[in-house]
């Protein structure tokens, strides 16, 4: 199946249904599949062909999602960028992806204004929101939609072709393009609905705050949201307290956060316990979460919360539902086969229960990607090795078999030829009840290789050096020598969209 046909059948199935509601602006699915071929219409007549990419710089609007839609119907494919990239990292994703057209709004405009310069092969400009036509020929978006004709676009679309483009976040280095078919699309989209448990039954309300630029926010929200005939709210910009006022108000069913946006909301003063009666499905996924936060969730929002480990090149590798009880591990999903292996080893190298090593997932999985764009020879052979996706993340075995997913090899510190992991010493550091956030990586240090620098997050001006180093040699979970050398209080942690660590800042900022 490709998305053209999940459209057509959604309306079929529910042609009054509310398909995607943002603020005053609501459409059912007739309203909403209309407004997407009146796009893919306009854009055809324009000159879009089969293959030909267009980049989206827009936040989770109503019109990202049209796009989205719009594009991939008639052949085309989207590339999604990250609105808050810089204009060079614009470049670069039109570059990357030869793209021939870019969507922009207000916000990113000017961004995307000082990309064109450089990027003469991406001629179609279209914009969401502003007449300021401060880049060459810009089209309105609603106009496109004016003039668009409403009947369904004959397309020659397939399976196999690749529908949409996402950039991984660039955790460890430049973001590389990951293209991704229709065929994988569905596999994700249920894969999701499935291992979470979802049932058809419940009436969807996805709320959208996830970024439509990655693969969890694209497949995990949106995507599942029509095909289990949902209603999905994108959320443009991340306000806590704007954000519950829309959980209460139309009685949001279906959350699918980071854990970042799951610690902002329950920190919010506006947050009740009666706010989150509604939520019957809460996900979290991209970075690891506190204990102390999944029992926060499960208490306050949703038992049913569900742990997802996922990337871009695979999706979703592993899934633990109502996590409360194995807080942090996942079990193997429907569509996927992964391991834990002895770093640096084969695929049959297993490790045994209780021991760590790297996770890999095997290439043969329907959600798994088929190389990087534009990075075949290079990036793609050094992470796909006999059949299988080497992630790059620790992880610890258990019997069940559960897995617990730690971070990145990369983020190691060896010091004194000791390995040492940054979620050990971190999980010390947030058990004082004045640290806030926490984070660690490792600084060069003379006489043991590596030494370990806190970054401290805190309420309290007071908290000192002396006092945490005092807890934490105090503490009997973990060994004395892995205590952290050196501190830095700080306002905020650097953090992607998705709520994932910059550890690369970090790095910078020591
Ligand atoms: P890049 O490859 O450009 O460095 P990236 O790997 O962060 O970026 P993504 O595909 O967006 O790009 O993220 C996938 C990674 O996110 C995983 O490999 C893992 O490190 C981390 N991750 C995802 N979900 C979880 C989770 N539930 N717990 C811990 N880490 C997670």
């Amino acid at each position: 199946m490709h998305l053209k046909t999940a459209l057509y059948l959604a309306i079929q199935r529910h042609p009054d249904q509310k398909a995607v509601i943002e603020g005053d602006k609501e459409y059912t699915y007739t309203q909403w599949g209309e407004r997407i071929y009146r796009i893919a219409n306009s854009l055809r007549r324009i000159g879009v062909k089969k293959g030909d990419k267009i980049a989206i710089a827009l936040k989770n609007h109503e019109q990202t999602v049209t796009a989205m839609m719009a594009i991939q119907i008639i052949g085309g494919i989207a590339v999604m960028c990250n609105p808050k990239s810089i204009s060079d990292r614009i470049k670069y994703f039109l570059k990357n992806s030869d793209a021939k057209g870019i969507i922009f709004e207000k916000d990113t405009a000017k961004v995307a204004s000082s990309a064109l310069k450089n990027s003469p092969k991406c001629r179609l400009h279209i914009s969401i929101d502003t007449d300021d036509l401060t880049i060459d020929n810009t089209i309105l978006f609603e106009k496109l939609v004016e003039d668009g004709n409403s009947e369904e676009p004959e397309s020659q679309v397939k399976e196999d072709d690749v529908g949409i483009i996402i950039y991984t976040s660039g955790t460890t280095g430049e973001p590389k393009g990951v293209p991704i078919t229709h065929k994988m699309t569905f596999h994700r989209a249920i894969a999701n609905a499935i291992s979470a448990g979802i049932n058809k039954e419940d009436n969807h309300k996805v709320i959208g705050l996830m970024p439509l630029f990655h693969t969890i926010g694209i497949h995990g929200s949106f995507i599942f949201s029509i095909l289990y005939d949902g209603t999905y709210f994108p959320v443009a910009d991340f306000i806590p307290d704007d954000v519950i006022s829309l959980i209460k108000k139309e009685k949001i069913t279906h959350v699918f956060a980071s854990p970042t946006h799951y610690h902002m909301i329950l920190s919010s003063e506006k947050w009740e316990k009666e706010s989150g009666e509604c939520i019957k499905y809460a996900m979290y996924a991209g970075a690891p979460m506190e204990t102390s936060l999944i029992e926060k969730c499960c208490k306050e929002i949703t038992e049913n919360l569900v742990h997802i480990y996922g990337s871009s090149e695979m999706y979703l590798m592993g899934c633990l539902q109502n996590c409360k009880k194995y807080p942090g591990a996942i079990k193997k999903t429907l569509f996927q086969n992964i391991r834990v292996i002895k770093f640096m080893g084969n695929p049959e190298d297993t490790v045994k229960y209780g021991e760590e090593g790297e996770v890999i997932a095997d290439l043969r999985s329907p959600e798994a990607f088929s190389g990087y764009l534009n990075y075949k020879k290079t990036k793609t052979e050094k992470a796909c090795k006999n059949g299988w996706f080497y992630t790059g993340d620790i992880a610890r075995l258990e019997r069940g078999p559960l897995i617990y997913v730690s971070g990145r090899s990369d983020d190691m510190i060896i010091s004194g030829a000791e390995n040492i992991h940054p979620a050990e010493v971190e999980d010390v550091l947030l058990m004082h009840p004045d640290v806030s956030e926490a984070a660690v990586i490792g600084v060069p240090d003379e006489r043991w290789g590596e030494i370990v620098m806190a970054f401290i997050v805190s309420p309290k001006d007071s908290l000192k050096v002396e006092e945490l180093d005092e807890f934490f040699k105090k503490n009997q979970k973990i060994e004395n020598w892995k205590r952290p050398k050196k501190y830095r209080f700080v306002q905020t942690l650097p953090k992607n969209e998705s709520g994932k660590l910059q550890r690369f800042i970090l790095r910078e900022m020591k």
